[in-house]
């Protein structure tokens, strides 16, 4: 499974998809760049995403507010005071790490051991093996479930506490060693706030130190009346967004999956107080099936709920999806009740309640949050569409299986030779599609190794103009997955592809 990230990760550079920020220079760590293709399908997911929220839900409108705000928003959302991270240094390797990441591994050893014995046993008895039997009377698995248990409450707890010093302990109880030096040599662990900062105006006039915003919710908050009033909303009713954001992540890696400077697509649905619940379980239910419609496999998905909640919520899930190393949070929704709502009331002493014309009454509204990573997205999709796959010929070919929905090219279009005029009618059949959809032309190579080209990119038809082209105006489409091919005439080619392409 490493293998196929590893892999999964050239491919991205190698076809345009994801290059490393600032290469030349080396790099910067945890930022990455879109290229040509890249860009194409990041465009279409938040499309797909955008089209499901705002063109379909009528009482759902969507903004675009800055990423700078005032800064008195962070210390009303608590991302001034409680957005940290617990950090510890390794004296030896000068390393840092968070401290909650360490035990979490930790946590996974004990499992991985687990894990290990399960298989062994599995092996020797073979289909005589009763796993539950197994995991509930041997020895040594008993022991490392009552240990990882123990570790799991304690670490729980100290997280709960925010016990910094506990959390230390741990880390020396459990002789945790930095990856690095192999040493157990660890400083105190201290608390690191995740928001980047700068100044804005000259120091003559005073300047104010603002944030960029570690999450784009805030921005809706402080518009929702604006929004509710100018819009005539009444509630339930929801606000979309799409934007960046940052945070300064200590921990990253997995390429995209973790960035500093990354793109969320957020929606916050407002409710009346006591209807909260229903509209989370509801949300959850849309969400889900939003993600499987791109019809990946429904095992690649399943609900984590949370035990522990963050200060502003009371009910929390994540979506998770399989990639190749695990499965991993892709999208959070959240029931973030009316925290963050009576907190800019207070901070900015300005009444932002809602008048409720079916009740006759004023209130703060509920929310419920969906919240979407497009990057994470980004990788989720490149990793459930990558594919090797052995021919018949015995050769390999990489296909890229998008949905056509999302593939960065829908059409390329070939002449099979470069002369006779077929350059020519090739050109003429493009000039014409491309006012529909996104058509890449290609007259390189031979037409073998142009196909594998748009394989690699996960363009699902390419169509090749030859000789009777000329004669019959019909041109040989062929189909990615299938690799079948079948002649159509020209002009039935925007039905054929336009119906299967778009979102
Ligand atoms: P994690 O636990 O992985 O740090 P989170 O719970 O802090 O994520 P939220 O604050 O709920 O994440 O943000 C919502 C979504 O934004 C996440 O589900 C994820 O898809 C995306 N996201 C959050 N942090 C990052 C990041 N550093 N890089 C890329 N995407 C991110």
């Amino acid at each position: 499974q490493e293998d196929v990230f590893k892999k999964l990760v050239s491919h991205c550079k190698e076809y345009g998809f994801v290059f490393p920020s600032s290469e030349i220079y080396d790099g910067l760590g945890a930022v990455y760049d879109y290229g040509q293709n890249g860009v194409e399908l990041k465009n279409n997911i938040k499309q797909y995403w955008w089209q499901s929220m705002v063109l379909l839900h009528e009482n759902i409108v969507g903004i675009d507010s800055a990423i700078f705000m005032h800064p008195t928003i962070w210390k009303a959302s608590g991302h001034v005071d409680a957005f940290n991270d617990p950090l510890i240094d390794n004296r030896d390797s000068k390393k840092r790490y968070r401290a909650d990441v360490l035990i979490e591994d930790q946590i996974a050893k004990y499992d991985e051991k687990i894990n290990k014995e399960v298989a062994k046993a599995a092996k020797k008895f073979g289909d005589a093996f009763d796993e539950q039997q197994f995991r509930s009377t041997n020895a040594r698995v008993l022991e490392h479930q009552a240990k990882r248990d123990a570790l799991h409450e304690r670490y729980s707890k100290a997280m709960n506490a925010n016990d910094l010093n506990e959390l230390r302990q741990i880390i020396l109880d459990e002789e945790i060693v930095c990856p690095i030096s192999g040493t157990k040599n660890w400083t105190e662990v201290r608390q690191f706030n995740l928001m980047f900062s700068t100044e804005m105006g000259s120091t003559a006039d005073g300047a104010m130190k603002v944030y960029l915003r570690p999450e784009t919710a805030q921005g809706i908050f402080v518009n929702y009346l604006n929004v509710q009033k100018t819009g005539r909303m009444k509630i339930p009713f929801g606000i979309a967004q799409i934007g960046k954001a940052f945070r300064n992540e200590i921990v990253a890696r997995q390429f995209i999956f973790r960035m500093r400077e990354f793109e969320q697509m957020e929606m916050q649905f407002f409710v009346k107080p006591g209807t909260e619940l229903d509209w989370f379980k509801k949300w959850k239910e849309i969400r889900l099936k939003w993600h499987k419609a791109l019809g990946f496999g429904d095992d690649h998905y399943r609900y984590h709920d949370h035990e522990k909640l963050a200060h502003y919520a009371n009910a929390a899930t994540d979506i998770e999806f399989l990639m190749p190393f695990g499965f991993k949070e892709v999208e959070g929704i959240h029931s973030r009740t009316n925290f963050d709502l009576s907190q800019h009331e207070k901070f900015s002493g300005k009444s932002i309640k809602y008048f409720d014309p079916e009740i006759n009454e004023s209130y703060t509204p509920y929310v419920i949050e969906t919240s979407i990573g497009v990057d994470r997205m980004f990788l989720s999709v490149m990793s459930a569409a990558y594919c090797e796959e052995k021919l018949e010929n015995g050769e390999t070919r990489v296909v890229l299986k998008l949905p056509a929905a999302l593939a960065p090219v829908k059409l390329a279009v070939m002449p099979l030779v470069k002369k006779d005029g077929l350059p020519e009618k090739a050109r003429e059949i493009m000039n014409d599609l491309k006012f529909h959809f996104h058509c890449q032309y290609d007259e390189k190579d031979s037409i073998g190794k142009r196909y594998r080209r748009q394989d690699a990119i996960g363009t699902p038809y390419c169509i090749t103009i030859d000789h009777q082209t000329l004669e019959d105006n019909c041109v040989t489409l062929r189909n990615r997955d299938t690799m079948e091919q079948e002649r159509v005439a020209i002009s039935e080619l925007n039905n054929i592809i336009a119906d299967k392409v778009s979102i």
